[in-house]
């Protein structure tokens, strides 16, 4: 996409490798024209004119800076071409990882995506300005060299030549051995940053533990590895420099005492001979960066390949061309035979049927693991059904869009995550345009409204890793303020997990059933009160299941719902019924008010 300012950076180098050509001639004539010198008695006189000297020291000042001004053009332009082309292949590979299903992101390792987005970006930005544009630069002053080193004298060039092969021998054999190690080395430093990334977000698991000392040699160990190879690097670079700076050092003084020599026997001059000089040590750049612009290829080649592996990867889930809109949706879902695993060997769901008229509650039950999560996760195709299908209103949920298909659910899920950000920002996380009044209004619903106003930036304070840290219940009833903002007509509530003291309980609960309304609703809850009111309830075992039918009903039976019953939610009839009399009780003493804050320190 960058053509033009590619060219304008060629035409920039044609310009400053000309000039740069050039100098050595002036210097030339300033020496065989400018100064004359020739031997009369045994004493030097020059026979050159002053004016012919200050001509030649203008016009090599004139060369050096008009090299001057198309250097800046070439660097100026090359540089912001590499850094624009860094600039797009971050936002792809940014954008393609927000496009790429559960699927990929199970699988893939954050430390390795960073590395790639950053270190192997930037392989490709140096490839690109040192190594592509550089290349050009480096085999035009090649050739042009040559040319003018055998049109300047051909004895000298042929010897001087000799020199070139093993120089740019030794420069390519230095890179070969670097290749595989830096290679290593960029792995090495993926590995390291995925260490770095798993303890920092594990480290309440690392402290919990006592592993502090183990988590240290972990890394230690993979520290001392990218010391090892990167130091190899160094001391391969060490060893092979000095040598080429040798070789080329002889080559320099056979050339200069060859050409001493013709000029002593007069068949040289020496204007010259500084020319031919000048011209070998011009010569030394583009011989010793062949190796070096080798390595750069390599680097690139495999950091390009470790970024195409990112933007190459397709999601599981893709959109079907000519996918409709999912519009005014009433909330029917339907799964009709679903089966499903996350990968071939094991299924996870089994013959899954499940009719959910609009607004509905549907309450699934299970032991933990046995699919209640991946039964919702199916239904915004977080990943896609496997056997059977799903459906919306009668529409293959295959067949819609996907952006309409997931405006149409709202989920809270099992492990709620809060942005670095304020909170009024995290509830309007989904719907950015929503005004300050709407989200007080779901906050009130959610009822959390009563908590933030008691913390000192009330809707403004920072939450997340830079700001102050919620519990469990606090987040979550952010979460429902922030999915009751989006006003879904299909919603999700996942929380198998949490027990929460009575009056949290108490709150979630009145949250929920405000969040509810009105809409088609799937829970995963050991929430008596929801689950008693829900108009199915669904008993899952091992990806099948095995019960399904009202509250009344299934009590009756005794199958797998009297059993979670018994031992899981009798209790909390108990516990519920207290907490309602004693609020109730609070609210009668103290009046309305009361309850703020109570409801403010809850939590
Ligand atoms: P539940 O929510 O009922 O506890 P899940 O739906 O989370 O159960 O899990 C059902 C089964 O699928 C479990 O055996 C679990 O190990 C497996 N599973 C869940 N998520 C994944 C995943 N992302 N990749 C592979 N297997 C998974
Ligand atoms: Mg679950």
């Amino acid at each position: 996409p960058y053509k033009r300012r590619v060219l304008l950076a060629c035409v920039s180098l044609a310009g400053l490798t000309a000039f740069q050509l050039i100098g050595p001639k002036l210097v030339g004539y300033a020496i065989d024209t400018g100064l004359d010198v020739t031997k009369e008695g045994g004493v030097s006189v020059a026979h050159g004119s002053l004016r012919t000297l200050l001509i030649a020291a203008g016009l090599i000042t004139a060369a050096a800076a008009a090299r001057g001004i198309f250097q800046f053009w070439q660097s100026y332009t090359g540089e912001w071409v590499s850094q624009r082309i860094a600039y797009d292949i971050r936002n792809d590979i940014y954008g393609h990882l927000q496009r790429m299903s559960f699927a990929y992101h199970d699988k893939a390792q954050t430390g390795q995506i960073m590395q790639r987005a950053t270190q192997d970006v930037e392989g490709v930005r140096m490839f690109v300005s040192l190594g592509f544009i550089r290349l050009m630069y480096v085999v035009v002053l090649l050739i042009a060299t040559l040319i003018l080193m055998v049109t300047t004298d051909w004895q000298l060039a042929l010897l001087s030549w000799v020199f070139i092969p093993p120089t740019a021998l030794i420069a390519i054999r230095m890179t070969s051995k670097l290749r595989p190690i830096w290679m290593h080395v960029q792995n090495l430093q993926g590995e390291l940053g995925v260490v770095l990334q798993e303890n920092l977000s594990g480290m309440r698991v690392v402290k919990a533990f006592g592993r502090e000392q183990y988590e240290e040699r972990k890394f230690n160990a993979q520290a001392q590895k990218l010391f090892e190879n990167s130091y190899a690097t160094n001391r391969i670079q060490a060893t092979y420099s000095p040598i080429i700076n040798g070789v080329w050092a002889f080559a320099m003084v056979a050339t200069a005492w060859f050409g001493a020599n013709q000029i002593l026997h007069g068949n040289l001059k020496p204007g010259d001979l500084a020319v031919f000089m000048l011209y070998l040590t011009m010569l030394q750049l583009p011989v010793r960066s062949l190796g070096f612009i080798t390595a750069l290829w390599a680097r690139a080649g495999t950091s390009g390949q470790r970024i195409y592996d990112i933007l190459d990867a397709e999601s599981a889930v893709q959109e079907r061309p000519g996918a409709v809109e999912l519009t005014t949706v009433k909330g029917h879902v339907r799964f009709d035979d679903v089966s499903f695993g996350y990968d071939v060997i094991s299924p996870v769901l089994r013959h899954v049927d499940i009719d959910a008229k609009p607004g509905e509650v549907v309450a699934l039950l299970g032991q933990t693991g046995s699919g209640k999560t991946t039964v919702v996760n199916l239904m915004p195709r977080f990943y896609d059904v496997t056997g059977g299908a799903i459906t919306i209103d009668g529409v293959d949920i295959r067949d819609a869009t996907l952006a309409t298909l997931r405006r149409t659910f709202g989920i809270v899920q099992q492990d709620v995550f809060l942005f670095s950000a304020t909170i009024r920002e995290n509830i309007a996380y989904g719907a950015s345009n929503a005004s300050d009044e709407d989200v007080e209004h779901v906050a009130r619903l959610a009822r959390i409204h009563d908590f933030i106003e008691t913390l000192p930036d009330g809707y403004d304070t920072w939450v997340g890793e830079r700001g102050i840290t919620l519990s469990g219940g606090q987040k979550q009833r952010i979460s429902i303020a922030r999915t009751l903002l989006l006003d879904p007509k299909i919603l999700v509530f996942d929380d198998s997990t949490s027990s929460v003291d009575t009056e949290t309980e108490y709150l979630i609960q009145q949250a929920l059933a405000e969040l509810m309304k009105g809409r088609t609703t799937f829970v995963i809850a050991q929430r008596l009160r929801t689950v008693k009111s829900a108009d199915q309830i669904l008993v899952l075992k091992d990806g099948n299941i095995v019960e399904a039918g009202r509250h009344e009903e299934l009590i009756k039976r005794e199958g797998p719902y009297r059993e979670i019953y018994d031992l899981e939610l009798r209790d909390q009839e108990e516990a519920f019924e207290q907490e309602r009399d004693r609020l109730a009780q609070i609210e009668a003493d103290a009046g309305a008010g009361a309850v703020a804050s109570v409801a403010g320190s809850a939590g």
